[in-house]
């Protein structure tokens, strides 16, 4: 009788211990678009709770095969993009893009690769660069430590082929052309226009509903991409986080940047500091104060607009 707890036991540790065949659970993909297909994941930071799982994959159903923007944040969410993928189609992955060097967008390439060995991985070449230094084991390791060891088993498949800023690819019937920049989000961006249906991939240079983490990035930058999506007039922006929409989400991200901009340039120079400006600005946008990590991020938004204007 003593090995009904035994059972118990390891029924209850599987639970905890990732094994090579996880797979993250199921969230349904939405078509935004004629051959366009987007699963929102749930916003917030990598955790246990929603297993590393927190971007925007996407998928485009050429003539040719599929294009992949973004699979995911690990191996288990990975296999979970491409089990959808397969509800849509039965046509090969031919091609991945990679927007940006952060992991919660790119280390879900392995995944495709299990299944489509022969998928080109595309991304920025500074992108490339850093994750062959340093980022792909910087991700791999943090990803690990905040789901406690849900993504264990994650690889770093690093792209091979670089966008230039302008380039154009063009995959079965449809021409991928490459926004890129070197100081927006995360210095090492894409923003992807699917030209012949007016759609644009911003990567996190655009965030739906979300205080952005600039950590990597300069606000100077980023509100520069963040004009340059606007002035592409897109049917459909498509964010690294948060909603499908019209530009009315890129339009709410240039008012939030505005404000918090004015008011740290008028407030620097009457000599405030960095917490004597905080409860003014968040005062200023509480309009938005149901966005995701605006908590977390308002803070050292601020810490680094005041940077940025002292460098003026
Ligand atoms: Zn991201």
């Amino acid at each position: 009788m003593r090995i009904l707890p035994l059972l118990a036991a390891l029924a209850f540790s599987s639970t905890v211990l990732a094994g090579p065949k996880d797979i993250v659970r199921t969230y349904p993909a939405q078509k935004v678009h004629a051959n366009t297909y987007v699963i929102h994941g749930p916003q917030g930071v990598p955790s246990v709770e929603n297993q590393s799982f927190m971007n925007n994959p996407a998928w485009i159903v050429t003539a040719d095969g599929v294009v992949v923007i973004d699979p995911g944040s690990s191996v288990q969410a990975g296999r979970m993009v491409m089990a959808q993928l397969r509800k849509t189609t039965d046509k090969p992955v031919t091609h991945v893009f990679n927007t940006h060097v952060h992991g919660d967008h790119w280390l879900g390439n392995q995944a495709v690769l299990e299944v489509w060995p022969k998928a080109t991985l595309i991304g920025h070449p500074d992108m490339i660069r850093l994750a062959k230094e340093s980022a792909g084991d910087f991700w791999i390791k943090l990803m690990s430590d905040l789901t406690k060891g849900y993504t264990d088993g994650t690889r770093a498949e690093i792209p091979t082929v670089e966008a230039a800023n302008g380039q154009e690819f063009k995959i079965g019937g449809k021409t991928f052309r490459i926004h890129s920049s070197t100081d927006a989000h995360s210095k090492t961006d894409l923003m992807i226009e699917i030209v012949e249906d007016g759609i644009l991939f911003t990567g996190d240079n655009v965030l739906s509903r979300q205080a952005m983490n600039l950590r990597d990035g300069t606000f100077k930058g980023v509100r520069k991409e963040t004009e340059r999506a606007l002035a592409l007039n897109a049917k459909l922006y498509v964010p690294g986080h948060g909603k499908t929409g019209d530009r009315k989400l890129v339009e709410e991200q240039k008012a939030w940047f505005d404000i918090l901009m004015a008011e740290v340039r008028r407030m620097y120079d009457e000599g405030k500091s960095d917490f004597e400006m905080k409860p003014v600005i968040a005062e200023k946008l509480k309009a938005y104060k149901n966005w995701a990590e605006f908590e977390a991020n308002l803070g050292p938004q601020i810490s680094l607009a005041i940077l940025e204007v002292e460098q003026e």
